[in-house]
């Protein structure tokens, strides 16, 4: 998300433990977040359900204004699957355009349209010393391009495999920055 669409009282309300309780509580996978989608799909085939993955949805079915179904490429050949209800995390641009902007209002896809890509850069540093020893995550403020850090070998010791710590950064792009912040410049 970039800045021109998210107040910055709405982040601190959600930062602090008045507001919406912040954020005291950091997690890493081991072994990955792979770890906790194949612990999900376990637990639907446990209970009855089938987890098809590299399955692309090629279109959205809606008939009426309702949704009815998806196609997909299964095995290199379209399937179609009906369904009554269907939970999209493609996000609200690629989920309209395979279900076809004429089934939404012209208001939706007017905030649609507006969406912005957030740039970010993730950068992971290894190395024998502790760079930054404090638990948990920090919000870095005033630095040219790094805006938030984890020393994540304070919260998951297991987590490197080729040396002693790992520190992530999370740093936004100067040409990005600018593109974010001046929507007037880049429309
Ligand atoms: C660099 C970076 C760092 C982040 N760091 C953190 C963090 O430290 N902590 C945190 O909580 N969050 C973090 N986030 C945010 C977090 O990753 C997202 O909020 C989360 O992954 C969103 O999950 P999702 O399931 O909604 O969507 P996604 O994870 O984006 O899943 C959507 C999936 O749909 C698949 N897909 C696309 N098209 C199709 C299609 N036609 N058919 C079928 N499948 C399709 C994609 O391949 C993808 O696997 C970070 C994000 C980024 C980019």
């Amino acid at each position: 998300m970039n800045d021109f669409e998210y107040p910055a009282s709405h982040w601190f309300t959600y930062v602090s433990g008045s507001g919406q309780g912040g954020m005291p509580y950091h997690g890493l996978s081991p072994l990955g977040n792979v770890q906790n989608a194949n612990a999900l799909a376990e637990v639907v085939a446990q209970n009855g359900g089938d987890v098809w993955t590299n399955t692309p949805v090629e279109r959205i079915l809606i008939k009426d204004g309702l949704f009815t179904g998806l196609v997909v490429r299964r095995d290199d050949r379209e399937v179609e699957v009906s369904a009554k209800l269907l939970v999209s995390d493609l996000g609200p641009r690629k989920t309209v355009d395979l279900a076809g902007r004429e089934n939404f209002d012209p208001d939706y896809l007017k905030q649609v349209d507006a969406l912005r890509p957030a740039p970010i850069v993730a950068n992971v540093i290894a190395s024998d010393k502790l760079l930054v020893d404090v638990p948990g995550g920090l919000l870095i403020v005033g630095a040219k391009r790094i805006v938030a850090g984890m020393p994540v070998t304070k919260t998951c010791p297991s987590l490197p495999r080729r040396a002693s710590t790992c520190w992530w950064s999370g740093a936004r792009p100067l040409p990005a920055c600018t593109m974010s912040t001046s929507k007037k410049r880049h429309g």
